[in-house]
């Protein structure tokens, strides 16, 4: 518990999935005294998240990296393989990382895996106290910010940092507006192991009803991403192990042979939301909070670390200046570092996403030229490896440890 309903802290943060933790544990390795208000931590969740290069670097910094790679799949080659069965086709294309001198593009690993130490982490970490509780109220006043948890004392901080996902109460407390939008699509995701090896390569099949993602895990097995309408997730589902291995099999036409499912099948309904503002008074939204698309290139969580390690920068830079962490002007460059990103990366997988739904021919050309391109212009290549891991990417990826796949 927090130690008395009068103390201020420096940052309370709202919500422990992974963009939650991840950003108390950088706020309180960088010294500020942050209390994290969530309940348990979700060790349920069966999918696995494509983790890019920037998003490992964030965990190294916060010292949690050693404690994940061990869990951790290389992901050195991206395949796009249009199975749309459309009159205009994309020619196949394939990102090596080894053209950016990359030893990855990123790792892939559980999100159980991932939530389970970071949760670890957080329960022993300095300057952190974990409240495992709901946040059921808030108070943004001019000079601090009042939480009210189900069971505890009210929290006071400086800044609210609200990671309470899509349906977050934080963000409507705070009035801030949004757009929402809903996809015909649901994504059904699943573990399986296979005959033949993955060589650390993420293939995305371009289907009319969205992507079907293979993405490797250790030695002979991979998570599943198979994204398919509402009606066609329910007849996989209630399919027996035997008979959804062969269907799957045949939809990945047997690249990398005969399937075994080793996980429930869980489902996921498609949808999308953009704050129409990342800050509010004395509140800074990351993550899910503040933007949610398709499951298409790896995007989703690897955007909400870049807001963690934005605001973690900016917040560090502020206490450097004497300047109030939570104050309007704070917040605001928050806002303006982080628009452009978000904006381009929704733009971006909500295109390609609905030109896989679309019959419309000139999208199809438009998509197919985009690939063709892709495939076969070397700078334009590159430019496209190093937006799709981060804006501005250079650097080496760190290490995995050998032997763990
Ligand atoms: C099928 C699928 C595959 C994906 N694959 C990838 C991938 O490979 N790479 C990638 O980068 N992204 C991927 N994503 C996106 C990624 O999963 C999400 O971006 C990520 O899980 C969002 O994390 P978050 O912490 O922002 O939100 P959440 O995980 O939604 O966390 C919100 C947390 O807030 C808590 N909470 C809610 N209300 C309260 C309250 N009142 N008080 C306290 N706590 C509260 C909840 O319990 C929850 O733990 C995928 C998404 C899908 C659907």
């Amino acid at each position: 518990m927090p130690e008395t309903s009068d103390k201020i802290h420096d940052i309370v943060v709202v919500g422990a999935g992974p963009s939650g933790l991840t950003a108390a544990l950088l706020f309180a390795s960088a010294g500020f005294e942050t209390v994290l208000v969530a309940p348990a931590v979700n060790l349920e969740d069966g999918r696995t998240t494509a983790l890019l290069q920037d998003s490992a670097t964030l965990f190294e910094q916060i010292g949690v990296w050693e404690s994940l790679r061990g869990f951790a799949t290389p992901l050195s080659k991206m395949r796009m393989i249009d199975a749309t069965g459309r009159l205009v086709r994309a020619p196949e294309v394939t990102f090596d990382s080894a053209e950016l001198d990359l030893d990855a593009f990123g790792y892939n690993l559980r999100n159980k895996d991932l939530n389970r130490v970071l949760a670890e982490v957080a329960q022993e970490q300095t300057n952190l106290t974990f409240v495992e509780d709901l946040a059921v109220s808030y108070d943004f006043g001019d000079e601090n910010v009042t939480v009210s948890s189900q069971d505890g004392m009210p929290i006071k901080a400086r800044l609210l940092v609200a990671a309470d996902g899509r349906n977050s109460q934080a963000r409507e407390a705070a009035g801030i507006d949004l757009r929402r939008w809903s996809y015909p699509q649901v994504a059904v995701v699943l573990n399986l192991e296979h005959d033949r090896p993955h060589n650390d390569t993420s293939t995305e099949f371009h289907t009319p009803t969205g992507p079907f993602t293979l993405v490797p895990l250790p030695g002979r097995s991979s998570s599943l991403v198979c994204v398919v309408t509402p009606e066609q997730s329910e007849t996989l589902k209630a399919m027996s192990t035997t008979d959804l291995a062969l269907e799957l099999e045949q939809r990945a036409h047997s690249i990398i042979g005969k399937f075994r499912i080793a996980s429930e099948p869980q489902s996921f309904p498609l949808s999308g939301l953009s704050a129409k503002s990342l800050v509010g008074k004395r509140l800074a939204l990351i993550g899910e909070t503040a933007h949610v698309f398709p499951p298409i290139g790896a995007q989703g969580l690897n955007l909400g670390l870049r807001d963690v390690a934005s605001l973690g920068k900016l917040l560090t830079s502020a206490r450097g200046t004497g300047a109030d962490i939570g104050s309007a002007q704070v917040l605001s460059r928050y806002e303006s570092d982080r628009r452009s990103d978000i904006s381009t990366r929704t733009f971006a997988v909500d295109a390609l996403n609905r030109s896989l739904l679309t019959d419309f021919l000139p999208v199809q050309i438009a998509r197919s030229a985009g690939l063709y391109l892709a495939d076969k212009v070397p700078p334009l290549r590159r430019l496209l490896m190093r937006e799709g891991i981060a804006p501005g990417t250079r650097r080496k990826a760190p290490p995995v440890r050998d032997g763990v796949h």
